[in-house]
């Protein structure tokens, strides 16, 4: 019902205040502080994301909910609390970074909380619960909705880090789904607020193969897609940590049409001098120009196949024809 929602909306917000200012203002926090200005953000972005510390105790959370006449069986249906084999609540959140995420009207709705150093699991993040539904939003996005509508263009990266340390390099128009693939919600959501939708996610394989598969989705849905991909394995927060936030936009501004990023992809790990590889990478190559809408974009992808490796367009066109209004 209605009323349980605003009252989890209510604790969440309550919840968000308490962990930033243990975060901020005292001893217990002072450790994570130290961590997160490390890693280079400064205390004006910690307050825009209103970052906070879940601190080393088993109910510091329940205590205060239910100081404030919290009902403890809904926070636990709230994903805060935990109902121990005791019939104890106890906190979800221990000892941890804590990233408050946001409905797209700016409701707090759910947690993302990053152990400090190594510990596992590096992000526990809330459960699905009534009021935060994971493949319905993303990260940042109640603040991120007016700048990328007035761009038309959206920056989709993979981690709430990267998210952070973009919008400290000054590119607002990003957002990050929940760590877990795009789902259909969400693609279309970004749809509808931008023509162009640009992934920088990591540079490791595991972020390249995701970026494909966002980038297949999106552009399915009609997007322009640009990837920009980053070099040795950096995800953008690292990446702005070592180069800087110019340079950063520089790689962003330098992003590249799907269909350049796929074709690269495709040559990875091929030895284009020997022909077993050189004919597999055109066959390849052909199946993804057959993807395209756009007789113009296919025709300027098949001729600079066909100079490339000294085929004839005829010959490159017929094999296309092979695989006509083939499904991505
Ligand atoms: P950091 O920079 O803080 O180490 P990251 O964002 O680089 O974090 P990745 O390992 O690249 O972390 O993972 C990308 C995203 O996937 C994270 O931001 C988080 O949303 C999600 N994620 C990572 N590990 C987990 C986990 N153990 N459980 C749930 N989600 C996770
Ligand atoms: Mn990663
Ligand atoms: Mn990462
Ligand atoms: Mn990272």
């Amino acid at each position: 019902p209605a009323s349980e929602a605003k009252a989890m909306m209510e604790a969440h917000a309550l919840l968000k205040r308490f962990y930033h200012h243990l975060l901020v203002h005292t001893k217990e926090g002072q450790a994570a502080l130290d961590a997160l200005q490390a890693r280079g953000w400064t205390m004006d972005t910690i307050e825009r994301f209103e970052i906070g510390y879940a601190p080393d105790v088993p109910d510091a959370a329940a205590k205060l909910l239910e100081s404030r006449a919290f009902s403890l069986v809904l926070m636990e249906k709230a994903g805060l609390l935990l109902k121990r084999e005791d019939g104890r609540y106890v906190d979800r959140f221990r000892n941890r970074v804590m990233f408050p995420i946001h409905d797209h009207r700016g409701a707090t709705v759910g947690f993302s909380g990053r152990s400090l150093g190594e510990g596992q699991p590096k992000y526990i993040n809330s459960p699905e619960t009534p009021i935060f539904r994971k493949g319905t939003l993303f990260y940042f996005f109640h603040e991120a909705r007016v700048p990328i509508r007035k761009r038309q263009e959206a920056l989709l990266v993979e981690g709430f880090a990267d998210v952070i340390s973009a919008v400290q390099a000054g590119v607002d128009y990003v957002v990050a789904a929940m760590g877990t693939s795009l789902t259909e919600e969400q693609a279309r959501l970004l749809r509808r607020h931008a023509e162009t939708v640009t992934i920088c996610y990591d540079g490791d394989r595991a972020g390249m193969d995701a970026a494909w598969r966002a980038a297949e989705q999106l552009s399915a849905l009609g997007c322009q897609i640009k990837v920009a991909s980053l070099p040795d394995g950096l995800d953008p927060d690292e990446y702005i940590r070592v180069y800087g936030a110019d340079r950063f936009v520089g790689e962003i501004a330098a992003a590249r049409p799907l269909m350049a990023f796929k074709l690269e992809r495709l040559r990875h790990g091929k030895n284009l001098q020997e022909e077993g590889d050189r004919l597999r990478y055109i066959e390849e190559a052909l199946r993804e120009i057959s993807k395209l809408s756009s007789p113009v974009e296919k025709d300027y992808y098949v001729r600079q196949l066909a100079e490339e490796f000294s085929l004839s367009l005829s010959a490159l066109y017929e094999q296309l024809s092979h695989h006509k209004r083939e499904q991505p």
